[in-house]
């Protein structure tokens, strides 16, 4: 195992120096495999504070959720105090925009194509950015991201290990040109607007790969909650149950299927913490066999509601704080 060379939580690169070297090397925020990472739970970014007590109180008691998977036109508005948790249909990639009831805006990974996020950044509104998370550095989950950083993301938090790719480079210098701040995944809370988001860090002693590195996102509201964690494989989600992370625990109302619904991903003792009523698989044509007759065997046997963006297009959950939540997919 590596030592660590730079300090667990990286000083924001705000100097033009600092901003040079990064470009040069590629490895703006990079955090050699296994150095030990700052105190869990404890950064609060002050930007994106708001009140709770607005959106809280404009939920309605409704204590019953209304599916339909029939095509139903996707809901991107954000009335009645709910969260939109869109699961975008970007082929063979993940990407899952978040808004909250206050308009704030989050987006985890970018799909593989900028063609195809421009063309949501316009769809869907998409203007401002408040926090743009990157799992991993894989180009299915972040060439798209290079689009979306127009819209000006506040904050950009990943995994810490810079990618080897000229994307990678693309999607940092982007990011800098916008004056984004960067963290690395560390056990953050941070509030979208009433949305509490927790950043579930990669935990110590990871193999030496980026899927087993991916970046974990829990939101809550209220009742509501969704758990993504990229394409973490086998030793990543043993390594959350080892730590008895709390983050990973549910139930969970929507869940996003690890790694395209690969064979290495989810497994049954997994989903006995996750406890997931709902999965949504982001994939596309692949020659990788995603998603593997084993998940979809596993997602059935645990009676999770199965919705894939190759079937369906893009999978809207639409939750209130009491837990109740609609699924509207575009096709
Ligand atoms: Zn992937």
């Amino acid at each position: 195992m590596s030592k660590p060379k730079t300090p667990a939580k990286p000083p924001t690169p705000t100097t033009p120096k600092r901003k040079a070297a990064a470009r040069r090397s590629g490895q703006a925020h990079a955090r050699p495999t296994g150095q030990r990472r700052g105190p869990a739970a404890s950064d609060v970014v002050g930007l994106l504070v708001l009140g709770l007590t607005a959106a809280l109180a404009a939920c309605s008691p409704k204590g019953n959720h209304n599916a339909s998977g029939n095509g139903a036109t996707t809901t991107t508005g954000l009335s009645g105090g709910a969260v939109t948790v869109q699961f975008l249909d970007v082929g063979q990639g993940d990407s899952v925009l978040i808004r909250s009831p206050e308009g704030k805006t989050m987006l985890v990974d970018g799909g593989k194509s900028t063609n195809r996020m421009a063309d949501y950044m316009s769809q869907l509104n998409i203007s401002k950015i408040d926090l743009m998370v990157a799992t991993h550095a894989d180009s299915d989950h972040i060439a798209g991201l290079v689009e979306a950083a127009k819209a000006k993301p506040t904050l950009f938090i990943n995994n810490g290990i810079g990618g080897t790719t000229q994307t990678w480079n693309r999607l940092v210098s982007a990011l800098q040109a916008q004056g984004t701040q960067f963290q690395t995944a560390s056990g953050q809370v941070i509030n979208l607007g009433s949305v509490k988001v927790h950043v579930v860090a990669p935990p110590d002693g990871m193999p030496n790969n980026q899927n087993d590195h991916s970046v974990g996102i829990r939101l809550n509201f209220g009742k509501f909650s969704a758990l993504m964690t990229g394409d973490s494989e086998t030793p990543e989600t043993n390594g959350w149950l080892a730590e008895k992370n709390p983050q990973v625990q549910g139930p969970i109302t929507v869940y996003k299927s690890i790694h395209h619904g690969a064979a290495n991903g989810d497994h049954q003792a997994w989903l006995d913490v996750v406890r997931p009523q709902n999965v949504v698989i982001s994939v596309g044509p692949n020659n990788y066999g995603h998603p593997t007759q084993s998940a979809l065997d596993l997602y059935t046997a645990n009676k999770v509601h199965i919705y894939r963006t190759d079937q369906h297009g893009t999978v809207t959950f639409t939750g209130k704080a009491d837990g109740s939540y609609k699924v509207s997919t575009e096709k």
